[in-house]
């Protein structure tokens, strides 16, 4: 079972799927030279792609350029399916600060084929994720400064302002097609400045008002 903690409970929540959105900020599209999107570009990791604040980050042998892709990640507290937009928040539990590490070499030859890209996203410790905040310490998910600093050189600074979706909308929109369970993590995109990382780095990744997440690269 894998599971995260809620900061000041005791006890573990068990996660179930990790419902992922690409290309949720204009700026991170365009970097990448992709369309913004109609409809949200979902995947999902499984729970096996977790990773503890404090970890080391393994980079799958098969890659040669890992990205960093810092995101606001969202705790499912309440199942549901079809959630409407207006009552989407009622079912958030918590926040905490993640990454989306992203094998960008083998993700392009992936889109180049028209394949699925588990395996440029869904790999073994592809998941680092913070401690989470209950959700009533964060009165307004879209008004969240984001911050990634890889061996303290910033790489990444976005505000969830410039979400193209948010949080409730892609609780809404992801819930249409797939039911939303207790114990489930939403992530949210990553805003622009992502690059690649490297053995030996430290990566820090801050959320102001959620958390701060420290992890290293073997
Ligand atoms: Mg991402």
């Amino acid at each position: 079972m894998h599971s995260v903690t809620m900061q000041g409970q005791q006890q573990k929540l068990a996660v179930g799927k990790i419902v992922c959105v690409a290309r949720n900020y204009a700026e991170h599209a365009r970097e990448l030279g992709n369309p913004v999107p109609d409809k949200a570009v979902l995947f999902i990791k499984p729970a096996s792609s977790l990773l503890a604040d404090g970890g080391t980050v393994v980079i799958p042998a098969y890659s040669s350029d890992c990205h960093h892709e810092i995101e606001l990640a969202v705790l499912i507290g309440r199942t549901g399916k079809s959630i409407a937009e207006a009552d989407a928040l009622s079912h958030v539990a918590g926040y905490a600060v993640a990454l989306d590490l992203t094998l960008r070499d083998v993700q392009a030859e992936l889109k180049t084929k028209g394949l699925p890209w588990e395996i440029a996203k869904a790999f073994d410790n592809s998941c680092p994720l913070s401690t989470f905040v209950p959700e009533s310490q964060v009165p307004d998910p879209q008004k969240l400064k984001l911050c990634l600093r890889v061996n303290d050189e910033v790489r990444q600074d976005g505000t969830t302002a410039d979400m193209l979706r948010p949080v409730a909308r892609l609780i809404s929109e992801a819930s249409h097609y797939f039911t939303l369970e207790a114990g489930d993590i939403l992530l949210t995109g990553t805003p622009s400045g992502v690059g690649p990382i490297r053995s030996g780095d430290r990566l820090e990744a801050v959320i102001e008002g959620v958390g701060r997440l420290a992890v290293a690269v073997e």
